[in-house]
């Protein structure tokens, strides 16, 4: 299975990717995550991301693309994975749609997570994961680059007919039997 976990910061991604990836047996991709480690370990790529991160701001599609592509290419995925934070752009879709291409892959699923925007920023400020981003400032910064930047890769899939609703309020059980029921059983 190849499944995209979709939504604005705040909506329980990495949560149900982590759930997902467990129940099915698959990877889970999150770039978010590459990022903060690499952050932390001051990597040479930590070091580039550091003050994007930062300041809520998108990391240039050509670095994650390379990143996702080189991270892929590794056996692990070869049966599937769950990407959580990617594609975030249109042009990272797209860039993702020509990997699928090549090695003759489809999706199997695109998850789009939907919580109302007030909730949004209380769970994040709530969450205390002690992220640098995560400060009422950041999460606003986070949404608005969200809405510009991100939700058009929703409609990049409606017109594939590919995006799958998800009520992303209710407890973590609750929405993850939700994914499990339309999700194949295989
Ligand atoms: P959230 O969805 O809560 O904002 P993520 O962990 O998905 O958290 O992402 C955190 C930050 O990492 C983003 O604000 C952005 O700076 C960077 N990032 C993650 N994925 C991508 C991506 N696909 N393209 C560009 N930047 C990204």
């Amino acid at each position: 299975m190849r499944i995209i976990i979709f939504g604005p910061p705040g909506a329980g991604k990495g949560t149900q990717a982590s759930l997902i990836s467990e129940e099915y047996d698959i990877p889970h991709l999150s770039t978010g995550n590459i990022f903060r480690s690499a952050i932390k370990n001051e990597s040479k790529l930590g070091k580039e991301v550091k003050a994007i991160l930062d300041a809520g701001d998108l990391v240039p599609d050509e670095k994650v693309v390379g990143l996702v592509k080189e991270e892929l290419q590794e056996d692990k995925y070869d049966d599937g994975y769950i990407l959580d934070g990617f594609p975030r752009t249109v042009s990272q879709a797209k860039a993702f749609d020509e990997i699928l291409e090549k090695n003759d892959e489809t999706l199997t699923a695109f998850l789009q997570l939907q919580v109302p925007e007030k909730e949004l920023i209380e769970r994040i400020l709530s969450r205390g994961e002690g992220r640098t981003d995560d400060t009422r400032e950041g999460i606003k910064k986070r949404l608005k680059v969200y809405k510009e930047e991100t939700e058009p890769v929703l409609d990049y899939y409606r017109e594939k007919g590919a995006v799958q609703e998800v009520d992303g309020t209710g407890s973590i059980e609750e929405i993850f039997t939700r994914i499990t029921t339309i999700l194949p059983n295989n």
